[in-house]
């Protein structure tokens, strides 16, 4: 088998590769001219044939599609930053939601010159809901509240739509999944690095923003798990990838103190008001039944382990 995947050099990108070369595919990645992360993803997996390409230029996906004539395309790439999408709206756009278009087009064309199928897995995002309340599923009104999340669902709804016209095209609506490879602008790496840091005698406080922010933090790998099991699934549809459970940015912090040893960890934590996000939703939590369901998916690790597993690699050997 032969995948080709967006976004290879992210945080699902390297775990969905690993997880694929595993399983014995050809595995090629798409990436950018000059992308700076390539030498790290090629020294973790030496063996993905690097594509050069761009989400804004048809004929470089159309290139690296003829050469990796893929069973399954995964699309990771993206803006990844809400905050990046309103510095940069049309840019957004281009390559989260027209990037989408091209390359699910680029997917139908191979599919209609060749004898056998495609199937494409569209990585969705939580943000297409906004701040909707409760829990939110895959009948939840899409409602996105950035430039961001209007990208991802224009992305959305055209993989249904290409579905319609007999495209394998899953969208998975993924809600916030971590691991220790998560950049430190995300909350999450931020708390397990600066905890270890203090632990280690380096630093005094952990500045943040909202504390009472709730959202569902599920462990990355399992998440790409999600993604394989979508493209393998007998029938082609949207799925929410989710634990369920909803902790907050002050739960979060406690857990990393705790895995420490320190016990007055509240003590330790500053809040900035500058980092307090305007209209930022309390609370975020997804419903993953359907994909329990259908895809026999469900996550692995709990918060406490994700969380003990994040600061652990933060940590000297
Ligand atoms: P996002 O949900 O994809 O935006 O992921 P983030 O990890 O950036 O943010 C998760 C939640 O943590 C949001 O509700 C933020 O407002 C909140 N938060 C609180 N303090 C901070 C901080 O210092 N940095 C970031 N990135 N988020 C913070």
């Amino acid at each position: 088998m032969k995948a080709l995947i967006t976004g290879i050099t992210g945080q699902d990108g390297g775990y969905l590769a690993e997880r694929l070369l595993a399983d014995g595919y050809a595995v090629h990645g798409l990436v950018h001219e000059g992308d700076p992360q390539v030498t790290a993803l090629l020294e973790r997996c030496p063996h993905v044939a690097i594509q050069v390409g761009d989400l804004q230029d048809s004929p470089s996906l159309a290139a690296a599609i003829a050469a990796s004539d893929p069973d399954e395309i995964y699309n990771l790439a993206g803006i990844s930053s809400v905050a990046f999408s309103w510095e940069q709206p049309v840019l957004t756009a281009d390559i989260t939601a027209l990037g989408a278009a091209r390359l699910l087009d680029e997917a139908r064309l191979l599919q209609s010159r060749r004898d056998r199928s495609v199937r494409f897995v569209q990585a969705s995002s939580a943000e297409i809901f906004g701040a909707a309340s409760g829990v939110q599923d895959e009948a939840t009104p899409l409602a996105p509240t950035s430039p961001y999340g209007a990208a991802k669902a224009y992305a959305h709804q055209l993989c249904g739509l290409y579905r319609s016209v007999g495209v394998f095209a899953s969208s998975l609506v993924l809600f916030n999944h971590e691991s220790p490879r998560r950049p430190p602008t995300f909350v999450t790496r931020k708390i397990t690095q600066t905890v270890a840091r203090i632990a280690q005698g380096l630093e005094e406080q952990l500045v943040l923003g909202n504390l009472d922010a709730r959202r569902d933090w599920g462990w990355a790998p399992d998440y790409v798990d999600a993604m394989v099991r979508a493209a393998r699934a007998p029938q082609a549809d949207d799925f929410v990838i989710a634990t369920g459970e909803a902790h907050s940015v002050r739960d979060f912090a406690l857990a990393a103190f705790a895995r420490v040893g320190i016990t007055d960890g509240l003590d330790r934590i500053t809040v900035d008001p500058a980092l307090v996000r305007p209209g930022d939703p309390p609370v975020l939590v997804g419903n993953a039944g359907k994909a329990r369901n259908v895809l026999g998916w469900t996550p692995t690790v709990p918060f406490e382990e994700l969380v003990g597993r994040m600061v652990d690699a933060d940590l000297p050997a």
